[in-house]
């Protein structure tokens, strides 16, 4: 414990972010100002150590039992108890319950971190990252559920009344989340409908299923109702059994296009009220890159962007755009960086790349490689250990764009060349794609960047740095078209989102 308490070396302030990335992938993630204690989860060598125990005791953690369609139908109506209470419990105390998680969070994180290795396969670095996260989600909403749902507004009224405006919750909220953020994306989705004054019922992703049993025995502990915050394990058909439950009042979803297109369209299907779908999906991430921006800071962030988390995140770098003049000199580069990266054992703290999370996974990005092999030119393939479920980084250059159909959910950088005349071009490419999260800008001319961003609306823009680790109130994240539905995770404008809003009249 002592050990931990020392700082940690990668607590940057948010202006650093953009030199992050001068040697291989380093964590990025930084706390925000609104958890002024800091977070210092410790000296990676210390922290590995601690958890070299964790691990040798740890029992196996594949096995958890699957809710059945009757029982997730019961935690919807257990759920309809659990609002009746919560939704009426003040904002202040809600906050509190989240406040107390955070705290307890950061009490366990070497647990957690722990976990996240084990059952998320996550680098170090990545683990210590979504500890961090899942800390500021915490405190964040909280501190937001204080500013938005305390006394409500107060309206002008012009003809003597009293006019105010509050937000209450909706109801019953379901949250389906993602295996890439086990921890981190599974307690923004359940927090911040809390906050907002909903029960929640949580499907987490079947692959990861011990972290959110463990997230929510601590959301529990912190003080929010279990009735109030109930767990269904299971893959998608538990989750489409709540989807299609009549008396849900809303979902919040983190994955694929295709899913999140599969719960609208149960949601659209059903009797009864009208509920809305927070969804957060994947994208064709592009960076363009000018003959202007710096070859090294390029390299770097092109690294990170498409590498870090094994490619294994939705604000991933997927498309590379580079001028010609400067093209082969910026991959040459890219791939001598990427040459340095170690994949391997995830519990190795010289790890950079850690498997993909299961053998499907794999099996898909395999084919991905194979059909790349065929049809496009291979830069670089790195060495990935023979057993076990590891892809290593693959760069390959298209002649164009459309080449690329889908979101390529690993470590596989696509580039297209372009000309100096072609911009508009390739603008046109990217918003073509309607895929909308996030977009990388590498150039120096100031008139150039604002004639790419101006163009497309994608959710998170970055401008010569990486692409990745958006920071909670700092970068909220969440983009639209194929990407999602467009709020933004960790911003202030996401509970009210989760919330109605009511009117109430006085005539005093
Ligand atoms: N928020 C994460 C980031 O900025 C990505 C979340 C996700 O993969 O869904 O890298």
């Amino acid at each position: 414990e002592k050990l931990l308490q020392r700082p940690a070396t990668i607590i940057g302030t948010p202006k650093q972010a953009r030199n992050d990335h001068i040697r291989p992938p380093r964590a990025l993630y930084q706390p925000q100002r609104i958890n002024s204690r800091g977070i210092e989860l410790g000296d990676r060598a210390a922290l590995q150590a601690l958890l070299g125990d964790i691990g040798a005791a740890r029992r196996p953690l594949s096995t958890m039992a699957a809710t059945t369609a009757e029982q997730a139908v019961a935690a919807i109506a257990a759920g309809r108890k659990g609002f009746a209470v919560w939704s009426t419990t003040p904002a202040e105390v809600r906050a509190a319950a989240l406040e107390r998680a955070g705290d307890l969070l950061e009490q366990r994180r070497t647990t957690f971190i722990a976990l996240l290795q084990d059952e998320g396969g996550k680098t170090l670095d990545d683990c210590i990252s979504e500890v961090r996260e899942a800390i500021d989600y915490c405190r964040y909403y909280a501190a937001e559920g204080r500013r938005l749902f305390g006394d409500g507004v107060a309206l002008p009224g012009p003809t003597g009344e009293s006019n105010t405006l509050r937000l209450r919750g909706r109801g019953v909220v379901v949250a389906i989340s993602p295996w890439n953020f086990p921890l981190a994306i599974f307690l923004g989705q359940v927090t911040a409908a809390l906050m907002a004054g909903n029960a929640v019922v949580a499907k987490p992703a079947e692959q990861t299923p011990v972290i959110a049993e463990l997230a929510v025995t601590l959301l529990h502990e912190a003080g929010v109702p279990p009735e109030a915050l109930q767990l269904v394990q299971g893959d998608g058909a538990i989750g489409a059994a709540l989807v299609a439950h009549p008396d849900i009042a809303g979902v919040v979803f983190t994955g694929s296009t295709e899913v999140a297109r599969a719960i609208n369209r149960a949601l659209a299907a059903k009797d009864g009220p009208i509920v809305p779908l927070i969804a957060e999906t994947g994208g064709i991430n592009a960076m363009i890159v000018d003959a202007t921006a710096l070859p090294e800071q390029v390299a770097d962030d092109v690294v990170a962007s498409a590498f870090r988390s094994a490619g294994q995140r939705c604000s991933a770098l997927r498309l590379l755009f580079v001028q010609d003049d400067v093209a082969d000199r910026t991959i040459e580069l890219i791939t001598g960086s990427a040459r340095e990266l170690r994949l391997g054992d995830p519990r190795d703290p010289a790890t950079h790349i850690g498997p993909v999370i299961d053998a499907e996974a794999k099996a898909k990005l395999d084919a991905h490689i194979a059909h790349m092999r065929r049809d496009a030119r291979l830069h670089y393939a790195g060495d990935a250990p023979t057993t076990g479920t590891y892809v290593a980084p693959h760069i390959f250059e298209l002649r164009s764009a459309a080449e690329l159909t889908e979101e390529v959910f690993g470590p596989i950088l696509h580039v297209v060349r372009y000309n100096a005349s072609e911009l508009d071009a390739v603008v046109g490419a990217i918003a073509a794609s309607r895929y909308a999260l996030t977009l990388g800008v590498q150039s120096r001319i100031d008139e150039t960047v604002a004639r790419i961003v101006d163009r497309l609306p994608v959710g998170n823009v970055y401008v010569n740095r990486n692409i990745i680790g958006a920071v909670i109130g700092v970068q909220p994240f969440g983009g639209s078209g194929l990407s999602g539905t467009g709020p933004k995770a960790g911003g202030p404008h996401y509970l009210p989102r989760f919330a109605l809003e009511q009117t109430l009249s006085i005539n005093t």
